[in-house]
């Protein structure tokens, strides 16, 4: 039976540990040709290394699969021209690029450095902007010669960003912004064969761990062998896999998380409820203090990160 991902090419970032590792582990299981990407810092962005993606390529090439290292920062607009480009000269062309690298600053706002804040969104935010950018222009090209390479992103967001969560409004508002960037650019390049998707992990990371102590009390250590551990990272790679897939080709513009073994569909802004003025005239500020209460008691709390999270460690 042919794998479920043969013939195809993909560039994982940020793949040479945690979330990333697992997902270039498994596509290349799933027969395609990897680029494992990974600047090989530290969780705050210092510091660079080649030992990541260099064990992640050995350990792929060890299980009989095809990868090549890239070192590049997914923030550095033309060092991502040459991580396409690699992919397309070492194996032919490229289908897939899983939007994966990141890193944390967390700090409160009020104490936000303007380094803290740009680092977060260079990594994140225009790093995807980067990779997709590089990656459609080539699609499109492709496409216009008659060659559909069903181009598929996932892009990786957070619920940081989805829910909020203090301390990270400089990567909550990168995640944010990039589910909209992967809806949007999803509009644009369905004619083009391609689609968009973002997956939001839940797992013990060391950005968990270490970088974020107010997730680090749900992170629990790694269970017995033999048993399921709902935290480890490579729970995500399954997902990851189906939506780089031709099983994916019409899921498009979609947010899933995922936790173990369950995944959520989670849909953003959307009408929660609606008042009209009986009369045809302008509100007052007055008028909208009872209108605005009145559908925020109806509405309820919002859901936060802490109770999501308590409701989906407890299984509820
Ligand atoms: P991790 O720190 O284990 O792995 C991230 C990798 O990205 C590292 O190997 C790092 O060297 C690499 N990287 C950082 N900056 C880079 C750059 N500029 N260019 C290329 N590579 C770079 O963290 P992780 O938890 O596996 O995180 C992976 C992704 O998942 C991130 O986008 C993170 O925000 C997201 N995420 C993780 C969780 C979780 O529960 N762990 C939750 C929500 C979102």
């Amino acid at each position: 039976m042919a794998k479920l991902l043969e013939g195809k090419v993909a560039i994982v970032t940020g793949a040479g540990r945690g979330l990333g590792r697992g997902e270039a582990l498994c596509l290349a299981q799933e027969g395609a040709k990897v680029v494992v990407n990974d600047v090989g810092g530290h969780f705050d962005g210092t510091g660079t290394g080649q030992g990541p993606a260099d064990e992640v390529v050995s350990e792929i090439k060890a299980a009989g699969g095809e990868a090549v290292a890239n070192y590049g920062s997914v923030s550095d607009f033309q060092a991502v021209k040459v991580m396409v480009d690699t992919a397309i000269e070492k194996f032919g062309q490229l289908n897939i690029i899983v939007n994966n690298a990141g890193i944390l600053r967390d700090r409160m706002l009020f104490n936000m450095s303007e380094e803290e804040w740009d680092a977060v969104i260079a990594v994140h935010l225009k790093g995807t902007f980067n990779c997709i950018r590089h990656a459609c222009g080539y699609w499109r090209e492709q496409h216009k010669a008659g060659n559909n390479l069903k181009g598929k992103l996932v892009n990786t967001v957070s619920d940081a960003g989805l829910l909020g969560n203090v301390g990270q409004t400089n990567y909550g508002a990168a995640k944010a912004a990039i589910a909209a960037l992967s809806m949007i650019v999803g509009r644009e390049m369905s004619r083009y064969g391609v689609v968009s998707n973002c997956v939001a992990p839940m797992a013990r990371t060391r950005l968990t761990t270490e970088a974020t102590p107010s997730m680090a009390g749900f992170m629990g250590a790694a269970v017995p062998e033999g048993q399921f551990d709902m935290q480890d990272p490579d729970n995500m790679a399954p997902l990851v896999a189906f939506l780089a897939s031709d099983l994916a080709d019409n899921v498009n513009g979609e947010v899933f998380r995922l936790l173990g073994n369950r995944v959520w569909l989670l849909r953003g802004w959307h009408n929660v409820d609606t008042v009209v003025k009986s009369e045809m005239s302008k509100w007052t500020p007055q008028e909208l203090d009872s209108a605005v209460k009145g559908m925020l008691e109806k509405a309820g709390p919002q859901e936060d990160l802490t109770s999501m999270m308590m409701q989906a460690m407890g299984g509820g």
